[in-house]
């Protein structure tokens, strides 16, 4: 877990005043007046000596309001010196599980586990041998994330009889903790599936009434649940009552996952959920041929319909560029983070541009630049927030690393030494800044 720091409170300050802060100096601040830290974004921030993307010459980035501006900084705005760093689009993590997370404490061994029945019970027995609760630990989760540079997430969240809502009221309280440096949607996440594991849909209900939640899951309604038009129209049903999105993940590789794309296109043409439906994983869609992925394409674009991947290997990566020429709205993912399912991950979502462009076996500096633009504006075009892309106008969300551009930076993932999340500076040398 991150440790929390209250250095940047002391450069915020001595910004205020109008001081230069070199990122890498802390003792030019000590002697910065102390001012009262309020919870509105900073009016006017200049980031000075900064190299948008890493070319051409290092330039002033205005932020006012929290947007990039043009032209000179109004008078009396806070500087912050970038040092000649490269600035690069904050990360969106499109899909990740903060709530089965042991993040932060001690090592898990894992048991051996074959079916998603056997997952699951591990996830009971690790929920229930954390010392920490739910909240606290995905709470230290997401502040991680933020310190490497991601801007938003999408948080699927399990909802079974074995933890109640327990796990949607922890990573609600996350997000409150973490508003001023992280956009979060909660997924309502039916791991246990819906109609298999009783109770559940009482509290899928429970939880969307609720107004905590964004989106309903699913999983895998055919070869999990065994009751694909049962699943599905609970979930788009409670979707559409309570104008929440839906969110299903869907492992089948081969026509069972079809069937269920097939069902899934039905009902959000039915309901008129055009927009609002997302399915993640889709490992049916990779061995399609082109013409069956075309045909496939045109549908989720014409309900946009957006994905997720994970980028989990070759054979199961999404074809995110082809679904992208098609207008499919596709982001990337974390998953699940040192939880009963893999020991591996850190929520780093640079680490996870690296792996999409490792498992996609890409060479050319085009194909880098475009796994680094799927970490940061794939994730932000699913969950419907504006491109932070630098460009005035856009939210001023970016990170500032030591480097060249993108493609030399996708490959060394270097430090992410200053993150910054509508003009206000919420990670430091990688650790959180506090409000
Ligand atoms: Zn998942």
């Amino acid at each position: 877990m991150t440790p929390l720091s209250r250095r940047g409170m002391i450069v915020g300050a001595a910004a205020m005043a109008g001081t230069a802060t070199a990122l890498s100096s802390g003792a030019s601040t000590s002697a910065a007046p102390r001012e009262r830290h309020d919870d509105r974004p900073s009016r006017a921030v200049v980031f000075r000596d900064v190299r948008p993307f890493g070319a051409g010459k290092p330039v002033d980035l205005t932020v006012v309001d929290g947007r990039i501006v043009e032209g000179p900084a109004p008078r009396g705005a806070r500087v912050v010196d970038g040092g000649g760093r490269v600035a690069l689009p904050s990360l969106v993590d499109a899909h990740i599980h903060p709530d089965k997370t042991s993040w932060g404490g001690d090592w898990v061994s894992r048991e051996p586990a074959s079916s998603i029945a056997e997952y699951c019970e591990q996830d009971v027995e690790l929920f229930k041998s954390q010392k920490r609760p739910v909240g606290e630990r995905a709470y230290g989760l997401m502040a991680h994330a933020v310190t490497r540079g991601t801007r938003a997430m999408r948080a699927h969240v399990d909802v079974a009889p074995a933890y109640d809502l327990a796990g949607v009221e922890g990573v609600a309280d996350a997000r409150r903790k973490l508003k001023h440096a992280l956009d979060v949607q909660i997924v309502a996440f039916p791991q246990h599936g819906v109609v298999r594991t009783p109770g559940t849909a009482e509290l899928l209900e429970e939880a969307a009434r609720g107004g905590q939640i964004d989106f309903v899951g699913g999983i895998d309604p055919i070869s999990f649940d065994h009751a694909m038009d049962e699943q599905l129209d609970l979930v788009f049903g409670l979707a559409d009552r309570h104008g929440v999105g839906v969110d299903i993940h869907l492992h089948d590789r081969d026509e069972k996952g079809l069937e269920v794309m097939r069902a899934i296109i039905e009902r959000t043409r039915a309901l008129s959920l055009r927009g609002k439906v997302t399915v993640s994983h889709v490992f049916c869609l990779p061995g399609l041929s082109d013409a069956e992925l075309s045909a496939m394409a045109e549908d989720l674009n014409d309900l946009d319909i957006s994905l997720t991947t994970v980028a989990p290997n070759e054979s199961l990566v999404l074809p995110v560029g082809k679904l992208q020429e098609h207008g499919v709205r596709v982001g990337l993912g974390s998953d699940g983070v040192r939880d009963a399912w893999s020991p591996f991950g850190n929520a780093d979502m640079l680490h996870r541009a690296h792996i999409l462009g490792w498992v996609t076996d890409v060479r050319l500096d085009d194909e880098l630049n475009h796994v680094y633009d799927v970490a940061a504006h794939g994730g932000s075009d699913v969950m419907r927030l504006d491109r932070a892309d630098l460009k005035p106008g856009a939210p001023a969300d970016f990170v500032l690393v030591k480097g060249e551009g993108a493609p030399q930076i996708v490959v060394d993932m270097p430090q992410r030494d200053l993150v910054v999340h509508g003009g206000r500076v919420v990670a430091r040398d990688g650790e959180l800044v506090l409000p």
